[in-house]
């Protein structure tokens, strides 16, 4: 017996009875203080970090579907950011799927009711095939385009957190469960939901929290960008996007909002170092070397500085695990030449957020939603990443090229195979089909001055690509 002390003197059945009630009691009080606490501010059906391009689509589509979506961005809108923002048709058709188009057409960009493109001995112009009834390309500036894709996020119900900074994840077990906040004048937060959508842009946040921040597909680009906006009074080319391409220079003149166009040139990334002596005296060099280039801009006037962007590899990240998922550059990139990142940004934003929203309740079929989602991503983007590596080696200009831009130009049934490959309506591999290549070798080769032996090792080295590349299509349909 232990004197002093009368819970000892208890039976010892009683003593344990009363303990479990005593633990059952503080148990529901916790729980009572912990609803009475709960703050629907810090629980979520979906959290999407960065509410720029994929970012806002996502949340647009999750907000469609009555899911309670919280968009988390670092930066107050409007915000610009380094990208040029050439959209195609079939971006634009992306834009109006988010039913974003009325507030971007609002900022007045003109429409691009074609594209001009020019080599040394070939150019051609060629209008666009509708999608979704929409034949014409828009270059928007990103200010203005991230701010009517926030907008129209909120429009649907979604909530978007500005200057709000995601420094990383909660996990419950493997899955992830949510993320930790900072933002500017509050203390920091927690977030929860089932599923984290990282949009978070190249440097991926969220990929480097869930460790795949390493790509599993990676490309070198050969060219570098430079870009800056001009006053543009040239009224016969604000409806058309040009490109000029002489040697291994490459420049672009895209009409957009403001009454500016926007004037890229992406010279081979070895040139950088030129450019970083003497910015502005090499940007205008590179123009002159493209007579076609300079004339296009006869009479405009530079207006802003010269932005830059020097290491720019494509890449596939795996994009989908336990309670999150990689949308738009987070999880895929591309080289910008081709101007396809905001389209597929938007693209699979939106449909990562369709396929998630019904089962966000059920972990497993979460999981399954968002790697078919993935699986297609990747289908759907694997040639344009080929095509796109191509044009961002840095090789100087081709006779193949020139025929190959001369028949595009004139195509007697009026389709327009080359714009289609921009829109994404055609597969570049039929743009590049063996036959394709035979018949511009043997029309090339029949060119009177063209330089044979220079002509056939360009086929050679094109024949090998190709192959390489369905090598790697046919590898990636099975895996
Ligand atoms: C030089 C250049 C030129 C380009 N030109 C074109 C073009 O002409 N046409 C085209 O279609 N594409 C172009 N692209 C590609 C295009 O810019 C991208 O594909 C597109 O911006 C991807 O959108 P996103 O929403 O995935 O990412 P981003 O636009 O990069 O947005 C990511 C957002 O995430 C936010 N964020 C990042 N980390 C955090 C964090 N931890 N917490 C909270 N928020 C965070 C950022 O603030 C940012 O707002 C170009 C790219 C470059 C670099």
């Amino acid at each position: 017996m232990t004197e002093g002390n009368p819970a000892a003197e208890q039976p010892f059945a009683a003593r344990a009875e009363a303990e479990a009630e005593a633990e059952a009691e503080a148990k529901a009080k916790a729980e009572a203080e912990a609803a009475a606490t709960r703050d629907p501010s810090r629980e979520a059906d979906a959290i999407v970090v960065g509410a720029r391009c994929a970012g806002s689509a996502a949340a647009i589509a999750l907000a469609r579907a009555g899911r309670r979506v919280i968009a988390l961005d670092a930066v107050r809108f409007p915000s610009t950011t380094v990208s040029t923002h050439l959209l195609f048709a079939g971006g634009v058709a992306e834009v109006a799927r988010l039913g974003a188009l009325d507030r971007v057409e609002a900022i007045g960009a003109p429409h691009h009711d074609d594209a001009y493109i020019e080599m040394p001995n070939a150019r051609a112009r060629g209008t666009f095939s509708p999608v979704d009834g929409i034949a014409y390309g828009m270059c928007v500036r990103r200010a203005g385009l991230d701010q009517a894709l926030v907008d129209t996020a909120r429009a649907a119900g979604a909530e978007v957190r500005e200057g709000a900074r995601v420094t990383g994840l909660l996990w419950s077990g493997d899955r992830v469960a949510g993320v930790r906040v900072e933002a500017r004048g509050e203390a920091p937060y927690e977030l929860r939901a089932p599923l984290v959508i990282g949009a978070d842009g190249r440097r991926s946040t969220v990929a480097g929290q869930v460790g795949v921040a390493e790509p599993h597909t990676i490309h070198p680009n050969g060219r570098a960008c430079y870009y800056a906006y001009y006053d543009d009074p040239r009224a016969e080319w604000r409806g058309t996007a040009g490109m000029w391409r002489t040697e291994r220079e490459l420049g672009t003149v895209f009409p957009c909002d403001g009454g500016l166009s926007l004037v890229l040139l992406m010279p081979p990334k070895e040139f950088a170092e030129s450019f970083r002596i003497d910015l502005e005296g090499e940007f205008d060099r590179t123009i002159a070397v493209m007579p076609g280039m300079a004339e296009r801009l006869a009479g405009c006037a530079r207006a802003t500085k010269i932005v830059h962007a020097i290491e720019l590899p494509s890449y596939f990240r795996h994009s989908a695990g336990r309670g999150w998922a990689l949308a738009g550059d987070a999880g895929h990139f591309k080289d910008p030449v081709t101007a396809q990142g905001i389209r597929d940004a938007l693209r699979f934003g939106r449909l990562l957020g369709e396929a998630a929203a019904p089962v966000l309740g059920d972990p497993r079929r979460l999981d399954a939603a968002t790697a078919g989602w993935q699986r297609r991503r990747d289908h759907e983007c694997r040639e344009t990443y080929h095509w796109t590596n191509g044009l961002a080696r840095s090789t100087a200009v081709s006779a193949l090229e020139e025929t190959l831009l001369r028949s595009l130009a004139s195509r007697p049934d009026g389709s327009r195979p080359l714009m289609d490959v921009y829109s994404r309506v055609r597969k570049p591999s039929r743009l590049l089909a063996p036959g394709v290549l035979a018949g511009l070798l043997a029309r090339t080769l029949l060119r009177p001055g063209v330089n044979r032996g220079e002509v056939l090792r360009t086929a050679w080295a094109e024949g090998r690509t190709q192959l390489a590349v369905r090598r790697d299509l046919w590898r990636s349909a099975r895996s």
